[in-house]
């Protein structure tokens, strides 16, 4: 009852918040919050509800399941005015047998230059599909892992188509093969490296649906020291939003998710931000790692964070995200 109590507050929030206009008084010539869209818990759960569903049979890569989740993604994009980057939104690679395809979709930027330069965010969509049988349930739904990842970008892209706020163009990459060691993720850094995209950040939203244990900040970053990614960010959202993880660090998360290969092939500062911190949710590759176990506030509320913190690097007047010197 308490949660869902607080998602119907959630509700009544947002419907105060939607159309407010900005400081000026006018709309979208400040270029900044002059149309607040709040992101929704209700929006996302209804995603999660559809993503982490048995229909969806764990979305495996090359399952019928995945293909759902695919057609979803791409309904998502085409309702929210997110065009295709490519000809189409599939992004289609071979893994042996199995066909594979990423879902990308672009929001171009406001301003003449800086939209030549790309901010890409991303996700994976796939998962695991069939996990060890528990009581009867064999399908690895992939809620948090990385469900909530994904509705992360989603409402990312669909909050820019909206409120058109960002210089920069921005790509919603959302992967498959990811499971299968990165293969999605690093079929698409390839083909834009060799397309020669001005690419200057990447972010991966990993595991996202359950908050973190109190006292520390909302999420870290993976691969913290490697640039001043995270610093700059809390600057723009006006609080530490994203912080250092001593167990991300030992566990070489930074290797281990869809920003990795974006690092390789531009050498630019790419991490996967994640709130997962090993205590806070026991389902990690299980078949429990289901839609009723997240935390639809929590969801909401970070990505309502995030939303100034990108806006501030979409729209700096410099590139003010490094990596760091050796
Ligand atoms: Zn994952």
């Amino acid at each position: 009852m308490k949660k869902l109590l607080s998602i119907i507050f959630g509700v009544l929030i947002i419907s105060c918040a939607v159309k407010q206009k900005g400081s000026n008084g006018k709309d979208g010539k400040d270029g900044e919050t002059s149309e607040r869209i709040t992101i929704s818990p209700l929006d996302i759960k209804a995603s999660m509800d559809y993503l982490a569903s048995d229909e969806l049979e764990g979305r495996a890569t090359g399952s019928k399941g995945i293909e759902k989740a695919a057609v979803f993604i791409e309904n998502f994009f085409k309702t929210n005015g997110i065009k295709p980057y490519f000809e189409t939104y599939r992004d289609s690679f071979k893994l042996g047998e199995i066909d594979g395809y990423n879902i990308i979709g672009m929001i171009e930027g406001t301003d003449d230059k800086l939209k030549n330069e790309f901010i890409i965010l991303g996700g994976h969509y796939d998962h695991i599909g069939k996990g060890k049988v528990v009581e009867g349930d064999s399908i690895a739904n992939g809620a948090n892992d990385d469900a909530s990842g994904t509705i992360a970008a989603m409402e990312f892209g669909r909050y820019f188509a909206k409120s058109k706020t960002n210089k920069r163009s921005i790509l919603i990459t959302l992967y498959s093969a990811e499971e299968m060691g990165l293969k999605g993720s690093a079929n698409l850094a390839k083909r834009l490296k060799e397309a020669g995209l001005n690419a200057y950040t990447m972010l991966n939203f990993e595991m996202i649906g359950v908050p973190r244990t109190q006292g520390e900040s909302m999420a870290y970053m993976s691969g913290y020291n490697r640039s001043n990614f995270a610093p700059t960010l809390n600057k723009y959202a006006g609080e530490e939003v994203v912080g250092f993880f001593p167990k991300a660090k030992e566990f070489q998360l930074f290797y281990r998710s869809d920003n990795f290969p974006f690092f390789k092939e531009f050498n630019m500062p790419a991490h996967a931000i994640s709130t997962f911190d090993f205590t806070n949710f026991d389902y990690y590759h299980h078949v429990d790692d289901e839609a009723d176990k997240m935390d639809y506030d929590h969801m909401a509320n970070f990505i309502n964070k995030m939303i100034p913190a990108l806006q501030g690097m979409m729209n700096s007047p410099t590139k003010e995200v490094v990596l760091n010197e050796k």
